[in-house]
């Protein structure tokens, strides 16, 4: 069970209030989306979640845990960025082992388990190569495989496909879909990109200015016939 709530949430920098009273809860299972304007705290909102940033005021709990005072890799949080923040000198297994490397997974379980998780989204041809010699899909594909393999009990998506061309946009919205319910993940994935957040979300929260505006399946926000 990986509920996540968040509730009544403030974000201040410095003399700055970005975010304010901000009340949601994601259930477990749930994939939600977070879509607004940039600059309106959808990502503050995620770094909030993961512990990337402090929280002013307020408290998010993870699974009935209070977790505003764990460090983020106790949170139980995988996240996805844009730049797919990929280690250069090191080929696709490596990437994708590494946590369980650090971790100190034995060298024969995290073989089977990069070999698992490389087939689950197609990168199995692609180990032995460094992420300059892959395509920009490729690497968002390292990306998810690196947050897959720690089975995360919620994942975290922060623009991940806006550096992609459309049609391979297209193809990772299946997959990350494909992956959420394969691993019966808690998915929050913001954007700002109406179109990729109706496709995607069983629920869709509306940000604006550092609040929530509107929650609702994409059906109710939108009124679609
Ligand atoms: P979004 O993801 O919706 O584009 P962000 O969460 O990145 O929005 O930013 C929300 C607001 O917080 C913006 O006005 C941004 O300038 C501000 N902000 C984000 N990070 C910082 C920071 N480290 N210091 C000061 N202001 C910040
Ligand atoms: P080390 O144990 O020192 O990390 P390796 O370079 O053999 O040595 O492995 C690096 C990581 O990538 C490990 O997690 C390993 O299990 C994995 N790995 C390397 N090559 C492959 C491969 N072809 N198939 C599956 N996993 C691999």
């Amino acid at each position: 069970m990986a509920e996540i709530a968040i509730r009544n949430v403030a974000k201040t920098y410095g003399k700055t209030t970005i975010m304010e009273g901000v009340n949601l809860t994601i259930r477990n299972g749930e994939f939600v989306v977070i879509l607004g304007p940039s600059g309106c705290g959808k990502s503050t909102l995620l770094r909030l979640i993961a512990g990337l940033e402090e929280i002013t005021a307020g408290e998010i709990a993870i699974a009935g845990q209070v977790v505003n005072d764990l460090e983020p890799r106790e949170r139980g949080c995988a996240m996805v960025f844009q730049n797919y923040a990929l280690y250069p000198h090191m080929t696709v297994a490596e990437n994708i082992g590494y946590a369980l490397k650090v971790a100190g997974v034995p060298r024969a379980e995290r073989q089977a388990r990069v070999a698992a998780t490389a087939t689950s989204v197609g990168l199995s041809d692609f180990l032995d190569r460094k992420p300059g010699q892959l395509s920009g899909g490729q690497r968002q594909r390292v990306a998810m495989a690196r947050a897959i393999i720690r089975e995360p009990k919620v994942f975290l998506f922060d623009e991940p496909l806006s550096n992609l061309d459309a049609k391979l946009r297209v193809q990772m919205r299946h997959e990350i879909r494909r992956i959420h319910t394969q691993i019966k993940a808690t998915s929050v994935f913001v954007t700002h990109d109406q179109h990729e957040g109706m496709t995607l979300a069983d629920r869709l929260v509306v940000m604006n200015k550092g609040t929530i505006e509107q929650v609702g399946t994409p059906d109710e926000i939108y009124d679609r016939p």
